[in-house]
């Protein structure tokens, strides 16, 4: 998807300020982040988001949430908690259509969301 803002982060056509990277993974930080520690973890393939996810991607998602607790762990925020969330389609807010969890800590975060 050369139209796509993450595909070209994953393939290094786009800068990012990337902090993990595997052959199926890759997490950069937030443009604009939310909170003191915001990472957005993604698949290298493009998944538009979790509605279009399949049983076949249940070994990615799984691995993208060991992923978030390790990363957690590595940025310090794992002790005084953390969210990590997906916003699907037009009512969860989404709006980079390549499927993304965002990480997010290092304050206090609010429920519920707006
Ligand atoms: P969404 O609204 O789809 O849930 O989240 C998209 C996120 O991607 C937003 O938090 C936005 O700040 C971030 N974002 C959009 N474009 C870029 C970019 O080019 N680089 C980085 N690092 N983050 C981006
Ligand atoms: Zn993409």
């Amino acid at each position: 998807m050369d139209s796509c803002i993450f595909c070209r982060i994953v393939s290094g056509e786009a800068p990012a300020q990337v902090v993990y990277e595997d052959d199926e993974l890759f997490a950069f930080e937030d443009r604009h982040p939310a909170a003191p520690v915001h990472i957005l973890i993604i698949p290298r393939r493009h998944i538009v988001n979790l509605a279009e996810a399949t049983p076949d991607d249940a070994a990615l998602l799984g691995r993208m949430a060991v992923l978030a607790g390790e990363i957690a762990r590595r940025q310090g925020i794992a002790e005084s908690g953390f969210r990590l969330v997906t916003n699907s389609g037009r009512h969860g807010g989404q709006s980079v259509f390549h499927l993304h969890w965002h990480l997010l800590g290092g304050r206090h975060l609010g429920w519920p969301p707006g």
